[in-house]
């Protein structure tokens, strides 16, 4: 299967050279690109975004787009490449594209049923 690309982008303003930052579920400001939050340009819709944020903070904000490189993941199951938005990940550095994670929800399923019939 071919990898679906990704264009991941962060959001720096070009007067301050800050950037958007996410932390517990908002937005904020980072100094560093290392803390800065990753877009999907077009999923996250960064061209609508940053047009809203220059209007409501007189600032110009730019999409600096990463190294391609650094926009796919590999499904630690199948081996194959995604773009991040297509694949999960299970907190613990265990990365399923989408196929992979639906086997494995089935899997746990069924085991789970299994049990509470055995329990039956
Ligand atoms: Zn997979």
């Amino acid at each position: 299967m071919d990898p679906v690309i990704g264009v991941r982008v962060v959001v720096q303003s070009y007067l301050r050279g800050n950037f958007i930052a996410m932390k517990d579920g908002e937005a904020s400001l980072a100094e560093i690109m290392e803390d800065a939050f990753v877009f999907d340009y077009v999923a996250d819709d960064i061209p609508g975004q940053i047009h809203t944020l220059n209007q409501e903070t007189g600032d110009y904000w730019i999409a600096m787009p990463l190294d391609p490189a650094d926009a796919l993941e590999r499904c630690d199951d199948c081996q194959e490449l995604y773009a991040v938005p297509s694949i999960y990940w299970d907190g613990l550095e265990h990365f399923a594209c989408r196929i992979c994670r639906r086997k494995e929800e089935t899997q746990i399923y069924q085991k789970a049923s299994g049990a509470r019939s055995i329990k039956l």
